[in-house]
């Protein structure tokens, strides 16, 4: 038995059937709702690859639609694998591990974040004062980088 992952689902049709409704209809990366702690705008999901991570900081992340299916529905991989119609019966011993979170898709996040506060230290170094919103933002984003971080610590 083995795994093709030619036969997985795209990304953003199997988010839709998941029940999922993209904030933007823009970008690589949608904004989302994250279905494990709740969060109604915290999931950020790239319709490329299918990886998908929470801002919030609940540790939902995944490098792939598979890694996403077995944690929403608590598969093991050749279990999500089979229901996806990405198991193939080859005689082949099973793979072990889902596909982490890609790197090249965290500096993505952390290219945005930290634009982000540099925006935001650029502003205050002209006196240009951070509202309350844009405080919030801010703080939000540093723990969005020290999320990352903590993933490939
Ligand atoms: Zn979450």
């Amino acid at each position: 038995m083995s795994f093709d992952r030619d036969a997985l689902p795209s990304p953003e049709g199997y988010y839709e059937t998941q029940g999922l409704q993209f904030l933007q209809r823009r970008g690589k990366w949608r904004t989302t709702a994250c279905v494990f702690h709740g969060g109604s705008d915290s999931m950020r999901v790239n319709l490329q690859t299918g990886a998908f991570v929470c801002m919030a900081g609940c540790g939902a992340s995944g490098g792939d639609v598979l890694a996403y299916h077995m944690a929403l529905h608590g598969l093991d991989f050749a279990a999500a694998a089979k229901e996806l119609g990405a198991w193939v019966e080859d005689g082949k011993p099973a793979p072990a591990r889902p596909t982490p979170f890609p790197a090249r898709d965290a500096l993505a996040v952390l290219a945005t974040e930290s634009n982000l506060v540099a925006v935001a230290a650029a502003n205050e170094a002209h006196g240009v004062a951070l509202s309350r919103d844009e405080l919030s933002r801010l703080l939000q984003a540093a723990g969005r980088i020290q999320k990352i971080a903590e993933m490939f610590a």
